[in-house]
């Protein structure tokens, strides 16, 4: 997308607003199941908490890609968008009996990640085939936060109670027909990632009804010129090799499934905010925006880096920058940024806005939730309202007994 689109968005839907270009989100897609097109059956399931409007979620079922799911209203959202159940896979942690078994009855593939639930449910459903995560104890991710098949994780059933995994599955009938990890976002290394496969071969040997295997997701894409990321075509490479000389010890061509987030949407997406107000003050100068960490919480969450670029004055020179947020406590996006000369009234684009930044934002400081944009074949599409002060108070309720005054009965 050009500059001069992103500042004609701001222009015509108001700001903040979240900016998404469909054309990247498709070459990205292109450019993974391009990397593993000497694989027979490719799939890939986009991870809906990354980024959730319904017209994504449409992209991606046009794209032939399905959904990797983690609530019950993620499912919902999907069976809205029109994405067959059976091309939706449920990767909970940590939520109940009672919601794995409504999202089962929806038609939609279960993955388990607890020995717990799994001993339940198979003994329930020992008809419903099932697909078990898997934790490799791989220790892999940007973030602590976001690595999560460490041996502290609480992701996944341990690669050491396979045994248990076992016994359950021949007591209760009950069929595995997946085997999957996640180990975590920002795989650096894609040796490190073909480690961890290996463990998911050798576990998936113990299960000889499989369909498919499922290796997550951890793709890094670039924050910042210079940026390692993930190898793409050299892990498809290596990748297929050893996916098909597996297929062929197995006895069977199985599905090889993926489920990025990041790596679908991160670089598609922009946020736009207005600076409200450039504060010099004796060390720096701030620019604070018409937004802040509710609309936009990774820099605070995870210390994660947003390019900055000033979309209202392209022929500027370039000086250095904080920029920071309304919310009342510290509340910073980045410190020490060259950005072109900034005025108020300017409109700042912050790159990398695709995913976890609209659907991890909040209402706090009873401030609006953006409007989205999809930019596609060279048209903006508003997917979705700024919220109105409705949207703030239409599920409270006045209880209206604190304004009343008593009068004791003489
Ligand atoms: C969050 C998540 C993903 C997506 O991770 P990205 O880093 O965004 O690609 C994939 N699978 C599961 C189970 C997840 O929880």
């Amino acid at each position: 997308m050009e500059n001069a689109n992103l500042l004609a968005i701001a222009e015509e839907f108001g700001s903040p607003i979240y900016v998404y270009d469909s054309e990247k989100i498709v070459s990205q897609y292109e450019r993974l199941t391009g990397a593993f097109k000497q694989v027979k059956h490719v799939k890939l399931n986009y991870a809906v908490k990354a980024l959730s409007n319904l017209a994504i979620l449409k992209l991606m079922n046009s794209l032939g890609a399905g959904l990797d799911t983690v609530s019950i209203q993620e499912v919902k959202l999907g069976l809205l968008a029109g994405v067959e159940p059976a091309n939706i896979i449920f990767t909970p942690n940590g939520v109940s009996l009672e919601e794995i078994e409504k999202v089962s009855e929806m038609g939609v593939q279960i993955n388990i990640d607890n020995l717990s639930i799994l001993e339940q449910f198979g003994t329930k459903h020992p008809d419903v085939p099932v697909c078990i995560r898997i934790n490799p104890h791989v220790m892999a991710g940007g973030n602590s936060k976001i690595s999560v098949g460490h041996i502290d994780s609480k992701f996944g059933i341990s690669i050491h109670q396979i045994p248990h995994i076992l016994r359950i599955v021949e007591n209760t009938g009950m069929n595995i027909n997946g085997i999957h990890m996640h180990t975590g976002s920002d795989i650096l290394d894609v040796d490190v990632f073909l480690y961890a496969s290996e463990i998911l071969f050798e576990t998936a040997k113990n299960f000889k009804n499989l369909d498919f295997i499922d290796f997550g997701s951890g793709f890094k894409v670039p924050y910042k010129e210079g940026d390692i990321e993930t190898n793409i075509e050299e892990f498809g490479e290596k990748l297929t090799k050893r996916f098909n000389t597996f297929c062929k010890e197995y006895g069977k061509e199985l599905i090889l499934g993926f489920e990025p987030g990041k790596f679908l949407v991160s670089e598609a997406g922009y946020f736009l905010a207005k600076v409200n107000v450039v504060k010099q003050t004796t060390s720096t100068v701030f620019a604070g925006i018409d937004s802040g960490f509710n609309h936009l919480i990774r820099p605070m969450f995870y210390d994660s880096y947003h390019g900055i670029i000033n979309v209202s004055n392209p022929k500027g020179r370039e000086r250095f920058y904080s920029i920071v947020g309304y919310i009342c406590e510290t509340d910073t996006f980045a410190t020490n940024r060259r950005i072109l000369e900034i005025t108020e009234g300017d409109i700042l684009a912050f790159k990398n806005a695709g995913a976890y930044c609209f659907s991890m934002a909040s209402n706090y400081n009873s401030r609006f939730r953006p409007a989205e944009v999809l930019w596609h074949n060279n048209k903006a599409h508003l997917i979705r309202k700024r919220e109105t002060f409705d949207d703030i108070t239409k599920n409270q309720i006045d209880i209206d007994i604190f304004n009343k005054v008593e009068v004791p009965a003489s």
